[in-house]
């Protein structure tokens, strides 16, 4: 978990080669699953392009059809949960929890400098916006359950990389 520039994709790729897991990343999930020709595609779209969070049923059902598919698998799972809800609903327990920590500052600077067409200063706020509102919540969860494991992810890759590797004895 982390906020938008937080680095997550890239620390979680690196983290399933390691463990050699699967990395499952909810955001390219839902982009395949947005390009799919059924109703439910569309409404994935719309709410993805507006920089908005995908309703919880949808996502949940799709992280959980792709675990199913890969039963037995060990899993770096990226951008889920998102909401309290989903890590409620979904009934997965993570073994480990790893919180990639960032100022809003350093987020959005990192943002902005890899120019992206859907990174502007408007949408940053906003993705970091629903993020302590939305996301923030289920660290405190994960903490009461014990599985929180927090680094900062202010350093270089190669850095957080090792932090993350100690916090869960890789
Ligand atoms: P990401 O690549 O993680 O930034 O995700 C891209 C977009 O996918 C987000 O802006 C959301 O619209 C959607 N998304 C990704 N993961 C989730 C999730 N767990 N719940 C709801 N929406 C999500």
């Amino acid at each position: 978990m982390g906020p938008a520039g937080s680095g997550k994709s890239t620390q979680a790729d690196l983290l399933a080669q390691d463990l050699g897991a699967i990395h499952l990343n909810t955001g390219d999930l839902l982009y395949y699953a947005s390009q799919e020709l059924d109703p439910q595609a569309a409404t994935i779209k719309e709410t993805m392009d507006k920089g908005e969070i995908v309703d919880d049923d949808i996502v949940t059902n799709l992280v959980l059809k792709h675990l199913d598919e890969h039963k037995g698998e060990d899993f770096v799972v990226e951008g889920f949960p998102r909401t309290l809800e989903q890590a409620k609903e979904s009934g997965i327990m993570p073994d480990d929890v790893i919180y990639i920590a960032l100022s809003d500052e350093s987020a959005t600077k990192r943002m902005l400098s890899r120019g992206r067409p859907d990174d502007t200063p408007e949408t940053i706020a906003k993705r970091l916006k629903i993020y302590h509102e939305e996301t923030e919540p289920i660290l405190e969860y994960y903490k009461s359950l014990n599985v929180l494991r927090q680094v900062s992810g202010e350093g270089e890759i190669a850095e957080v990389a090792q932090k993350i590797a100690q916090q869960i004895n890789v």
